[in-house]
């Protein structure tokens, strides 16, 4: 597609230029409508009010913004409580968790990975909270998660499937926990290895959407990297129309880098400025000890020596304390077994 980039532009008025986490190592950089943000707050909300959530409700958000030094920062816009991602130590998750309560927020919106550290720490400390739900989208979601958020702590896990392409838009029921793609915001499709249409439940292929929110360069039968196992054209569970799929497995796989006082960070929340892709031609980062990150760059001829420390100091804030990244250039990224590309090579073993 990067050959005839300028093919698919229709317009560029009154749009963004963003760049996906990517599927090879070199994001996908694109023109979409500057109204996205609406569409989607909408049928994001439209997918919370399934368990009961109102637009009036205020909930906790772990934000990847910066706080500039506060423990919370109040967006009255969204209604929204932000805390900071980057801080997940036991003693900020105890401030968290103690506001939460304190204001009686009964939604909050985390990563999956940070909302089962945030409950591990809950059960450990034997607390109770106020929270219905956690709101979790972006990562792929583990068994282990929805097990000790549900089943032992009886706070419902809302998941749901979405990216930054606007695309595809899939979230769970009230009581279903199917993934229902929303037939409003984009068509979405399931192929097989030769690119055939699966009908068959239990089959798992690869996610293929064409959104309607994009009008400035349209996606069609755009091809996600992420996979899914088909249920069905609607479903029986809950009655839903529309292509149904469970088992989400993301581009996002395996995506956390363990920081040197426990906590973690996803690969997502490192997401580097889209403006360096031009002098880069992939990155991929390493991990092998606690609280250290390789941060693996194919250069392009004009990646200058100046431009590494930008890359590394943006890098450092992002990731704030507990993590040293170390940047080197290379010739090739490393490909896991099955010759797919990881942005993340984690060769770290942690009990948990
Ligand atoms: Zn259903």
């Amino acid at each position: 597609m990067l050959n005839f980039f300028n093919d698919f532009i229709i317009n560029t008025k009154g749009s963004d230029y963003i760049t996906t986490g990517g599927t090879s190592g070199k994001p996908l950089g694109f023109y979409i409508d500057k109204n996205r943000k609406g569409f989607e707050w909408f049928w994001m909300n439209h997918n919370w009010s399934k368990i009961g959530m109102s637009m009036k409700d205020y909930k906790g958000t772990l934000t990847n913004h910066k706080l500039n030094g506060k423990k919370f920062n109040i967006d009255t816009l969204i209604k929204e409580y932000q805390y900071d991602n980057f801080s997940l130590n036991d003693s900020y998750i105890n401030f968290v968790v103690n506001h939460i309560n304190s204001l009686k927020l009964k939604y909050f919106r985390a990563y999956p990975s940070a909302a089962f550290t945030i409950c591990k720490y809950l059960e450990k400390q034997n607390i109770k909270t106020t929270l219905r739900a956690f709101l979790c989208g972006s990562e792929n979601i583990l068994s282990q998660q929805k097990q000790l958020i549900q089943d032992t702590l009886k706070i419902r896990m809302y998941t749901w499937y979405g990216h930054s392409e606007k695309l595809i838009l899939a979230g769970e029921e009230t009581s279903c926990e199917n993934y229902h793609s929303n037939p409003f915001y984009g068509y979405t499709e399931i192929i097989d290895d030769n690119g055939n249409v699966i009908k068959e439940p239990g089959a798992v292929g690869e996610l293929v959407g064409t959104g309607f929110i994009n009008t400035k360069m349209p996606f069609i039968r755009y091809r996600t990297g992420d996979y899914a196992e088909y249920v069905g054209d609607s479903c029986k569970n809950c009655g839903h129309i529309g292509l149904t799929f469970r088992k989400v497995k993301g581009r996002w796989q395996g995506d956390k880098i363990h920081k040197s006082d426990g906590s973690s960070i996803t690969t997502t929340a490192l997401n580097l400025h889209s403006k360096y892709y031009n002098y880069i031609k992939g990155l991929q980062y390493y991990q092998e000890k606690l609280g250290e990150i390789e941060l693996r760059i194919i250069p392009e001829t004009n990646l200058t020596s100046d431009l590494k420390d930008e890359i590394l100091r943006e890098l450092s804030i992002k990731a704030g304390k507990g993590l040293k990244i170390k940047l080197i250039e290379v010739e090739f990224l490393e490909l896991s077994a099955i010759n797919k590309f990881q942005l993340l090579i984690q060769k770290l073993k942690l009990s948990s």
